[in-house]
């Protein structure tokens, strides 16, 4: 109950129906609360009846507070609100370099228009270089640099050269770095091994399931893509050690009906860390849709499944988070940033990351690079070589920010996950050719909202498992 002497009022909050008497209500700061239809009522007519313990927890969750705050409390929303915003707003931190668009898979899906030549489809020397130095540029203390292609490891000297580059220059600017290089494993030899654990190299790869859904997805004329790349992983570990090597998913329609069984082939790989990616309307994925592509309902079903089925292996005693998830979970439950490029508003693309093409030009996202292999340079920032500051000034850029802030959005203003989460304008350009559509109809925001609303159910459902597993995830090192 509250008394005259301290008055309060109700602060801005938004929210959204779970289910018929379950209503998620989250505030300015990404504090929420579960309420049904008579609690939301009361809380916006008569939250003075509260009990003493209720209006504490309002007030923790910046739901109530004084009228017009404090100056301290003021403060404290914005440090909470800018907290939620950290990695956009310290300079790029993912730095990708793509040496080199030669790939000897066939992907069906495949997002870029894969090369076997050398020539064209491989970065320059003074283009390397010059990436090298603007990764400098970025006043993120901490720097990933990712190589992507293709398949780096096809030009493996144009990887090692960058990073001895990069790691000299880092003598004197004393940045935390980290490396990785994203490949099928295909080409890894020892020697490369050697290399990456002297420099402490991560590597990433792709494992769609078992191996004849990941053959079928990803085809060789060997037809042997998926025991090469197991023979790389199994390099890779006992070189450079048991974690070595991350993987993720990409579900296409054939992989629908393996939900538990990709989990499982994961957990049989000895992986922690399983991404469920769905499908991007990008490149050979367009052409190949009426193969590959499915609706929302049928993805969001099949990660359902799928995700019981982590669950149930960290309830066996298995840890293995889903990186979706605990990207969602980190903003939903943690005060600080997980330090993840996506879900930001305004958006990671540019701002948090950033693509140094073979092609000489600079991209805001993969998915951006994409869509120039598909003939559209509209989302290109610069050629590499111009100074970061310039590129980040670009009108390209610009409009990238301004399609992004979720608050002018409509849609995104009163979305009860705003705080979590913002457009795609890069999404929204593959697929509308433009950066501003209605935000409901773009695969990103069906897709976060879906993802939002089944963990807030989860959040709120008696499980401790979990509940303990969520925290856990949370955590801005994922956990
Ligand atoms: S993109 Fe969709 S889910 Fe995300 S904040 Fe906007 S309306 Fe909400």
């Amino acid at each position: 109950m509250l008394t005259d002497a301290y008055p309060t009022t109700l602060y801005p909050f938004r929210f959204r129906r779970l289910a018929p008497d379950n209503i998620v209500a989250v505030s300015e700061t990404g504090d929420h609360i579960f309420l049904n239809d008579s609690t939301l009522s009361d809380l916006v007519h008569r939250f003075a009846n509260f009990s003493a313990p209720q209006i504490a927890e309002l007030k923790s969750k910046f739901f109530l507070g004084p009228p017009g705050g404090t100056p301290g409390l003021r403060r404290l929303i914005s440090s909470r609100i800018a907290a939620k915003h950290e990695t956009v707003l310290s300079g790029p931190s993912l730095h990708i370099i793509v040496p080199t668009l030669q790939c000897a898979h066939s992907c069906r899906y495949c997002q870029v228009s894969r090369a076997l030549d050398d020539e064209g489809h491989t970065m320059s020397m003074d283009d390397l270089d010059a990436a090298c130095d603007t990764i400098f540029e970025s006043r993120a203390q901490a720097l990933t640099v990712e190589f992507q292609g293709g398949d780096p490891l096809l030009r493996f000297d144009l990887i090692r050269h960058a990073i001895e580059r990069i790691q000299t220059r880092n003598i004197g600017e004393q940045r935390h770095l980290r490396f990785v290089v994203t490949s099928t494993l295909h080409q890894l030899t020892e020697e490369m091994c050697q290399f990456f654990k002297a420099h402490k190299v991560y590597l990433s790869t792709s494992i769609d399931g078992p191996e004849e859904l990941h053959n079928r997805n990803r085809p060789l004329p060997g037809k042997d893509g998926y025991e090469r790349t197991l023979k790389g992983m199994s390099l890779a570990r006992r070189i450079i050690g048991v974690d070595a090597v991350a993987a993720l998913v990409t579900v296409t329609r054939n992989s629908l009906e393996y939900a538990e069984t990709i989990v499982d082939q994961y957990v049989d790989l000895k992986l922690h860390d399983i991404f469920l990616r769905p499908l991007s309307n990008y490149g050979f994925a367009v052409k190949n849709a009426h193969a590959l592509s499915y609706s929302h309902a049928e993805f969001a079903a099949f990660y359902a499944q799928a995700f019981e089925r982590v669950i149930y292996w960290n309830r066996q005693g298995y840890p293995l988070r889903e990186v979706g998830a605990s990207i969602a979970l980190n903003k939903v439950l943690s005060t600080h940033d997980g330090g993840y490029v996506d879900l930001q508003s305004p958006s990671g693309a540019g701002l948090a990351a950033i693509v140094y093409n073979y092609d000489g030009f600079i991209y805001p996202s993969d998915e951006a690079r994409m869509l120039a292999e598909m003939g559209d340079f509209g989302l290109r920032l610069g050629k590499i070589g111009q100074p970061l500051a310039q590129v980040l000034k670009s009108p390209v850029q610009r409009d990238l920010i301004q399609a992004s802030l979720g608050r002018y959005v409509p849609g995104c203003d009163e979305c009860a996950y705003r705080t979590y989460c913002g457009p795609d304008p890069v999404n929204t350009y593959g697929r509308f050719g433009t950066t501003r559509a209605p935000i409901y109809l773009t695969d990103h925001c069906q897709r976060q909202m879906w993802l939002f609303d089944y963990l807030f159910q989860k959040l709120h459902g008696e499980d401790e498992d979990f509940l303990n597993l969520a925290f856990e995830w949370a955590k801005p090192n994922g956990g």
